[in-house]
């Protein structure tokens, strides 16, 4: 096994460094530290040059030697490389220098930046011999795990909170994934997922498979680095759940500058996350070094993770490169929604509104200067979260078909010259 794949060296402990195969395992039997897929950076900087990169498709899959499979990946070859949209009207708006917005609610094939760790997570399941895979969900992941599985072949079963949105549960049933709605929340599904893994065969991606899985955020960090023209962005904020997105873009910036890639740079890492579930957020703004578990009441059900499994790691990061964590209501993350898709027409599930008004406040706080650069991680899609905005749009404000009965309606407004 070890011979065949070349680039991934062994699995090893984040607490006490020992080395584990490359098998379906994520915690160390010694302390229970979570195990993260190491590289062979020296034969990987070979093979990985800008050039190389920049001859192979657009897709995530261009910086494969990065990606924890042992052959050519088999499920998900489409997906990533989503447009970094540089975002002048908001930038305005928040008052920044340089905005640019890395656009995972076109990420294929299911709209959010969870198409990225699925492809990984059952490219290697594969190659594990998994025929089965499941996941625990905030909602995206068992969007992307039941139709990666339906095209692949694979049975899936996902487990989910029983009252997500609708466009979440839709969403993953019609691909025809067996869908288990457990009546309490994230962290009480995932307990039992827990429970689950270790009695059958099968491959959870978010549990056995968890070090493969989490790799695949990686790519994100990668897409930013090459699509600013080889550079890292002075600011980068980042949505948390479990925590692990963030650590993982901070590992991308790390290994692009190990590699020479990027040069070396003074970036800022900073967390987002909604008031009604923020353990993560508020011990970094406590300045604490562990999270407090909170029971999450948000209208961001994907980042509604009470017990963050990386929390301790995101805390890490943040401190480490000077970044800052800070989280936003309900209210506020619903005129981050608005915000965005009303300076730059991009339609962003919740996380993005947490993501968009943590950035408004991280700026006007001065924490994200006015002269420097920012990328925010918009990670889903809105369609999926209608539920969040409805009643909270406006109505269409409706005529019978007669030119009448339009031009009676026309205010001042309507008629006057637009400034674009
Ligand atoms: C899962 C998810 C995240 C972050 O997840 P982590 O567990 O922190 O990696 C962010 N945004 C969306 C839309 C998600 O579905
Ligand atoms: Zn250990």
């Amino acid at each position: 096994m070890q011979a065949t794949n070349g680039f991934m060296k062994a699995l090893k402990c984040r607490e006490c460094g020992r080395e584990y195969p490359l098998t379906a395992t994520h915690v160390c039997e010694f302390d229970f530290g979570p195990l993260e897929v190491v590289y062979d950076y020296a034969t990987i900087k070979k093979s990985l040059t800008r050039e190389a990169i920049q001859r192979r498709e657009q897709t995530m899959w261009r910086y494969r030697e990065l990606l924890p499979v042992a052959k050519e990946p088999t499920v998900g070859f489409q997906v990533g490389y989503t447009p970094l949209v540089r975002a002048d009207r908001l930038a305005e708006r928040l008052g920044v220098r340089e905005l640019w917005i890395k656009n995972d609610t076109v990420n294929y094939p299911t709209l959010s930046f969870k198409d990225r760790v699925v492809s990984v997570a059952l490219s290697r399941a594969r190659e594990l011999g998994f025929t089965t895979v499941a996941c625990a969900s905030t909602g995206n992941l068992a969007n992307s795990v039941a139709a990666n599985a339906a095209a692949a072949g694979l049975r899936a079963y996902v487990f989910i909170p029983a009252d997500l949105e609708q466009g979440k549960i839709v969403n993953s049933l019609i691909y025809g994934a067996q869908v288990i709605g457990i009546k309490g929340h994230y962290d009480e599904v995932n307990r039992l997922c827990a429970e689950i893994a270790g009695k059958y065969g099968w491959a959870f991606v978010n549990v056995n498979m968890r070090p493969y899985y989490a790799e695949g955020s990686k790519s994100m960090g990668f897409e930013i680095a090459e699509q600013l023209g080889w550079k890292l962005p002075d600011h980068t904020v980042i949505p948390m759940a479990s925590g692990s997105l963030l650590t993982k873009i901070h590992k991308s910036y790390q290994e692009f500058i190990k590699l020479g890639l990027v040069s070396s740079a003074d970036y800022k890492v900073h967390g987002a996350q909604a008031t009604g579930c923020n353990p993560i957020s508020s011990a970094q703004k406590a300045g604490l070094d562990f999270f407090k578990p909170v029971k999450p009441n948000t209208i961001a059900k994907s980042l509604a993770i009470g017990t963050p499994a990386d929390g301790f790691y995101a805390l890490k990061v943040m401190r480490e490169t000077g970044g800052a964590a800070e989280d936003v209501t309900d209210a506020e993350i619903r005129d981050g929604i608005k915000l965005l898709a009303e300076t730059e027409g991009i339609f962003a599930e919740t996380a993005g509104g947490v993501t968009a008004a943590v950035a408004k406040k991280l700026i006007a706080s001065g924490k994200i200067p006015a002269k420097d650069s920012v990328v925010l991680c918009i990670t889903g899609n809105g369609l999926k979260t209608l539920d969040a905005v409805v009643g909270h749009t406006g109505v269409p404000r409706e005529i019978r078909p007669s030119l009448r009965e339009f031009e009676a309606l026309l205010t001042v407004d309507d008629i006057a010259p637009v400034n674009a």
